[in-house]
């Protein structure tokens, strides 16, 4: 099992502002064998690993990350734009990508061009498969998305057989897959819920197969399902997104089971920053933006090149806290666009250029992406999707 970040690795961020996430592409690949090898043991050795990397692996790169994925043994991607599905063959990534997210207009000659499958859940969109398709002479390949009670994406679960009969007609149209979307599966408040939706989605697939469709692959599990559920019938393909990067204090059901498989998970991204300015401030006088936070001693302050425009939520100011020398220090006054404050009095031998982490390890303490989300009013994905484009992101392999 891996080891968690520390902020003894030595990045060099010379020649640029030094806010950085790091990377570990061998966590992550540690993650994906975990999953795997419980995925297995739930469901014994008979289905594809597609590995969700939409939005940029929730913000950890996406080319990157399916790299690793894909030496790690994925069979599968899955993005939710086809333009990432072509970002993605465009660095040379070979194996089958589905594009969860469907497509819009103008987009499917490079979905047809780039190989990229689309999930198809409007009968408009299976004829304009099937038209390009002939037009370039041959079939094309599609998975079709059942809505069984998310109520977002998905052809509503009562016109499964009038769909069925409608796309039998194109003929140049492969449905390769069928698959629908939990709602609830990490809430075990809503495993009635859960358990509809799959007799459902066992509903549509066998309307698909009476009709002749040869599906090859049937699929419903996010991370959670992937790690709950226990072997569906003919369910061969697992979808596992946020598990993957490590994320899972909200991602999972909060049992006991879930606490001992997250014990063999390491978080991929850290998040680091440097002091760029430390000074005295006397008892009452108020920091930043608002003058929402007023010293009640006398203060050491410490300022943070991050801000807002790089995902650090506005919502932590006056909330949240950071790791300084291994030692929490709390977020003081408004964060803004570029610039934070932090409270350092506590934390002795503070210097100019000390490493502020604002997730990942340092020395025995830990911030996870999870615990910053629950203090900006969130959940993870949203912080780690957040870090923004002028945070260089670096890579570390091993
Ligand atoms: C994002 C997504 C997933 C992955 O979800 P996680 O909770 O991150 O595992 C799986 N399937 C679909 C359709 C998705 O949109």
């Amino acid at each position: 099992m891996k080891k968690h970040l520390t902020s003894s690795t030595p990045i060099d961020t010379a020649g640029r502002r030094p806010t950085w996430a790091e990377i570990d592409l061998g966590a992550l690949a540690a993650n994906f064998r975990e999953v795997r090898a419980a995925a297995r043991r739930q469901r014994g050795p008979d289905f594809s690993m597609m590995s969700v990397v939409k939005a940029d692996a929730y913000g950890h790169g996406a080319v990157r990350c399916a790299r690793a994925l894909a030496s790690a043994g994925s069979d599968w991607f899955a993005v939710a734009l086809p333009e990432e599905g072509v970002e993605l063959r465009e660095a040379g990534i070979k194996q089958p990508i589905l594009v969860l997210g469907g497509f819009w207009e103008g987009q499917l000659g490079a979905c047809l061009k780039h190989d990229l499958v689309p999930v198809i859940y409007r009968l408009d969109m299976a004829e304009a498969l099937d038209r390009l398709a002939r037009e370039s002479g041959r079939a094309a390949s599609a998975h079709v998305e059942v809505d069984t009670g998310m109520n977002r994406l998905g052809m509503r679960d009562e016109n499964v057989a009038e769909f069925a009969d409608a796309l039998a007609k194109f003929s140049h149209v492969r449905v390769e897959g069928l698959m629908t979307h939990f709602a609830a599966a990490d809430e075990p408040a809503r495993d009635d819920f859960t358990k509809r939706q799959i007799a459902r989605f066992g509903d549509a697939r066998r309307t698909f197969v009476a009709r002749g469709f040869e599906l090859k692959y049937t699929h419903h599990s996010n991370s959670a399902g992937t790690l709950t559920l226990p072997r569906g019938a003919h369910v061969n393909l697992v979808r596992p997104g946020g598990v993957l990067y490590g994320l899972w204090r909200d991602v999972l059901p909060p049992t006991p089971e879930s606490e001992a498989f997250a014990r063999r998970l390491c978080a991929v991204l850290a998040w680091r920053t440097r002091v760029t300015l430390l000074k005295r401030v006397a008892a009452g006088e108020t920091l930043g933006y608002g003058c929402t936070f007023e010293t009640n001693r006398e203060s050491l302050i410490a300022t943070v090149p991050v801000g807002y425009h790089d995902g650090y939520p506005r919502s932590l100011s006056n909330r949240g806290h950071v790791i300084v020398r291994g030692r929490p220090a709390p977020i003081v006054g408004r964060v803004s666009m570029d610039v934070t404050i932090v409270d350092v009095t506590d934390v002795s031998g503070v210097q100019l250029g000390d490493v502020v982490t604002l997730i990942g390890r340092d020395g025995d303490e830990e911030l996870s992406a999870e615990a910053v989300a629950a203090d900006a009013g969130t959940i993870s994905y949203e912080i780690t999707c957040g870090v923004g484009a002028r945070v260089k992101r670096y890579y570390l392999s091993d």
